[in-house]
């Protein structure tokens, strides 16, 4: 049996008709990351119930029959690191990676997903078209408009497809340089008709989306996955999680919820809770009491997401009665200070709390999730945060405690933008690493040097695609990164620049003409209120 004829499908795609637009769908990681991508199902089965359109899949270990001569090869892209991945499927398919050198018999690739709705020109030459924002009308747009120009020349179709609300051609826009190491100078569409902007698009339903396959070949066996809300109200200042996709939205409980989770509970009894802030749904307290019924006795849940001051001891029992055992929240420092700087409301009692009635509830373990190098954060925050651990650990003893711990990265559209890796992250990792060890407590950091590349993709601009390409050719490691900016030295602005330099506001950003929900001068504004908590005021 192959891997795909164990796929259990909740939706029914419909037969294509003889003259469909052969597309391939390619996730640019292996099947069973790409399956657990509830965006990637999503786009996926909007494309099979569509009778124009030949879809078919590829990942980079396994393929559906590939059409010969596909007219759209899309990648859905939400780990900034597959970009290697990407140059790899092109290349197996034999099209140029750079988005000038193909040709009319080529496919248009597009591309959508969290990384390139964040920030996409440092990937922005590799592809001709990007989708910004939502895909439940979007998708639907771009087939439409695509089929209004099929046969036309790809320059024509490219100039139509810019058009469309939430199409980006990026071809279609040149970028100048003050110098070749300097800050952006400008970027204009190359043509007047050319939208100067394109505006993310927002979808506004209260229908969200549920999984459309279920298979135990998924990283997360047999899961169906319901998304509970699409943003986050708390919008922490260095959040993209919460800023990118404003506003929160919250699925209907009677229309979109409870229907979805009584389709997907009868092929499978494992159940994933998903969204930036789940417990947040007004009407969660509804959601659990309906998932206590015996009918879903068996039901294992998972939820990806709760807020500190919404672990109850009710909250926890449920969780532990549907064999889950540990919970993850984030906390972000153990600093008061801190936490306003990033807009966290949360005090430590409350932190302390919810470890107490995870316990009570059942649970065996907690997770904290925290940051170090926040903005304005100082080695007394470290030891706060230390204090903090302490506390939790004398107030719920027997109950398995752990701090993840990354460093901060400044994402585009958010109030952090603008603000640049702190270097000292890394040795105060280090230092939480020897204190938490010493006193019984399990930290687990996230690699310092992967959160820089991170940084530099998330910050990057064009002038990063001769980069990538090089990095790749010097093997996937961090100290590849720095040899290619070696040997680009005076060619494209070096490292410091894109990861530890803090911008000016008025510096033009490389998503200058992407527009998201907020405009910059509420991004400032919600900087300047960060900004009353730094050290210096
Ligand atoms: S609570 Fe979590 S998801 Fe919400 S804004 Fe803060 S960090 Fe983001």
């Amino acid at each position: 049996m192959t891997v795909f004829n164990q796929e259990r499908l909740l939706f029914t795609p419909v037969n294509p008709e003889n003259n469909a637009i052969p597309l391939i769908f390619a996730f640019p990681n292996q099947y069973t990351i790409g399956i657990t991508s509830l965006g990637y199902q999503i786009v996926w089965s909007t494309f099979a119930m569509r009778s124009d359109v030949n879809v078919t899949r590829l990942f980079t270990d396994i393929q559906e029959p590939l059409p010969r001569c596909p007219e759209l090869l899309g990648f859905s892209v939400s780990w900034e690191l597959d970009y290697i991945n990407i140059f790899n499927l092109l290349e197996t398919l034999a099209i140029p990676l750079h988005s000038k050198a193909r040709e009319d018999y080529h496919p248009l690739v597009f591309g959508g997903g969290s990384v390139l709705t964040a920030n996409p020109e440092p990937l922005a030459d590799f592809f001709d078209v990007i989708l910004l924002g939502d895909g439940e009308n979007l998708l639907d747009s771009f087939i439409d408009a695509y089929q209004e120009v099929r046969q036309a020349n790809r320059h024509t179709k490219l100039r139509h497809l810019a058009k469309v609300p939430g199409i980006y051609i990026p071809s279609l826009y040149e970028v100048t340089y003050e110098d070749n190491e300097g800050a952006i100078k400008s970027i204009e569409p190359i043509e007047p008709d050319i939208p100067k902007i394109v505006q993310k698009q927002t979808y506004r339903g209260n229908t969200l989306s549920a999984s459309t396959v279920v298979t135990e070949k998924a990283a997360w066996e047999n899961i169906y996955m319901v998304e509970v809300v699409r943003s986050c109200p708390e919008m922490c200042r260095f959040c993209l999680a919460s800023y990118l996709t404003l506003p929160f939205r919250t699925a209907s409980l009677t229309e979109s919820l409870i229907p979805a989770i009584d389709k997907g509970l009868k092929v499978t009894n494992r159940l994933g809770l998903l969204g930036a802030s789940v417990t947040q749904h007004p009407e969660f307290e509804t959601l659990l009491d309906y998932l206590s019924q015996p009918q879903y006795q068996d039901v294992r849940l998972s939820i990806a997401s709760v807020r500190t001051n919404t672990v109850t001891e009710k909250l926890a029992q449920t969780l532990a009665k549907r064999d889950t055992r540990s919970i993850t929240i984030a906390v972000e420092s153990g600093s008061e200070r801190v936490r306003k700087i990033v807009n966290k409301k949360l005090s430590n009692e409350e932190i302390i709390q919810a470890a107490v009635n995870a316990k009570a509830g059942g649970l065996k373990a907690i997770k904290f999730y925290g940051m170090a190098g926040i903005p304005g954060e100082e080695m007394e925050d470290i030891e706060q945060t230390i204090i903090m651990m302490e506390a939790v650990k004398k107030a719920a003893p027997g109950l398995r405690l752990t701090l993840g711990c990354s460093t901060f990265v400044p994402k585009s559209h958010t109030p952090f933008q603008w603000l640049g890796v702190n270097p000292q992250a890394k040795t105060r990792l280090k230092y939480l690493e020897k204190q938490l060890r010493k006193k019984g407590i399990d930290f687990r950091p996230e690699s310092y040097n992967w959160s820089v590349i991170q940084a530099l993709i998330s910050r990057g601009d064009r002038r990063l695609s001769s980069l990538l390409q090089l990095t790749r050719e010097y093997g996937d490691s961090v100290g590849s990164y720095k040899r290619a900016f070696k040997q680009l030295r005076g060619k494209i602005p070096n490292l410091d620049f894109y990861v530890h330099h803090n911008w000016s506001q008025e510096q033009i950003l490389p998503w200058h003409h992407l527009h998201s929900t907020l405009p910059n001068k509420t991004l400032i504004k919600h900087f300047q209120e960060a900004n009353r908590y730094f050290p210096q005021n």
